[in-house]
């Protein structure tokens, strides 16, 4: 586990991202607010259609037609990410905030070698670097994740899964930026191969001081890697807070029954599943998203939304990484 220290590194406030299609505005993130400390890892956790790389992508300014921003704030140190103009955005990613997508070894340049790759990032973003010293950089990021120099000369096709998973991490990484998010970074890799590039990950992470959110579906690879997790619902986040107090004592009705569903040994493996389709982003339910799934729901669930609150304070009060906040009307009643 790596060491938050308390310095907040990134703050979301109130983000809305929805698509506009001909039925209708899609919400596919709604009211999104966390804080990211520096050095922690801070997992994104929900079923396909949750919101959580929707909110990756408009956290990176990524958002593409008919999707639209509507709202929010994303400050990111001294910057405050969605005021920027395009030009300052562009400046950003990568220097300050940088993504490792979904599929990223599928997002290579086929007829382009390697080292070419890495280095028409580091150009976009520093210019008057002589060819010596781009070359040296790329030697030493291939290093830093764990790719031979010899790498620099080879095609994407050359390359096994894993290791184009490394070179794409070592693009995104090659700027230094503060804020990583990895985007299910392994999930078309087999198992160890999946832990040697986490491993790695992390290992990039603690040498540049970031801080990772690590967006995916798997709660098992979450409960291995994270300080904190949020899990998001129906473009919502639903409950956030420290991973062991969240495992041991889920707080929301969605998170015990995915917690519920994590294979185990008395299980013997067996994924329960959780009943009930995920809802309608163009036409969601009324109240608590989750109400028509809920088997703890009550009276005013299908009428009122349930605000993110903190349910559990931690030990030490003061010290919001370890509260555990969740939107649940069990907590807080509903209104009469
Ligand atoms: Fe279930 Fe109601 Fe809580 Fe929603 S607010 S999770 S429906 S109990």
């Amino acid at each position: 586990m790596s060491h938050a220290d308390g310095r907040i590194a990134l703050r979301v406030e109130d983000l809305r991202v929805h698509f506009h299609t001909e039925r209708g505005p899609v919400r596919a993130v709604e009211g999104v607010g966390f804080e990211l400390y520096a050095g922690e890892r801070l997992g994104l956790v929900g079923e396909s259609g949750s919101g959580k790389t929707t909110t990756a992508m408009a956290l990176m300014r990524l958002i593409r037609t008919p999707g639209r921003i509507e709202s929010g704030r994303v400050q990111l140190g001294d910057l405050e990410l969605l005021s920027l103009s395009d030009e300052q955005m562009r400046q950003a990613r990568f220097a300050r905030i940088s993504l490792i997508p979904q599929g990223v070894m599928n997002s290579l340049n086929p007829v382009m070698r390697v080292g070419a790759q890495i280095i028409d990032t580091i150009q976009a973003h520093q210019e008057g670097l002589t060819r010596e010293q781009l070359q040296e950089r790329v030697h030493e990021l291939l290093g830093f994740v764990e790719l031979d120099p010899s790498t620099a000369q080879m095609y994407p096709h050359e390359l096994s899964g894993g290791m184009k998973q490394r070179v794409g991490m070592a693009i995104s990484v090659a700027l230094r930026p503060q804020v990583i998010i990895a985007d299910e970074p392994t999930s078309a890799l087999d198992v160890v191969v999946q832990k040697r590039v986490m491993d790695t990950l992390f290992r990039v992470q603690k040498d540049l001081d970031a801080a990772v959110i690590l967006v995916g579906h798997d709660m098992g690879l979450m409960a291995q890697c994270v300080d904190r997790l949020g899990v998001m619902y129906a473009g919502r986040l639903v409950e956030i807070g420290p991973i062991q107090q969240l495992l041991e004592e889920p707080q929301h009705p969605y998170t015990r029954l995915l917690v519920s569903s994590l294979p185990s040994l008395e299980r013997k493996g067996v994924f329960r599943g959780i009943p009930g389709i995920t809802p309608s982003l163009l036409d969601p339910p009324p109240g608590c998203p989750f109400h028509p799934r809920c088997p703890e729901a009550i009276d005013g669930c299908s009428t009122q939304v349930p605000e993110l609150l903190t349910v559990v304070a931690g030990s030490e009060k003061d010290d919001t990484r370890l509260q555990q906040l969740a939107a649940c009307h069990l907590h807080t009643g509903v209104d009469a």
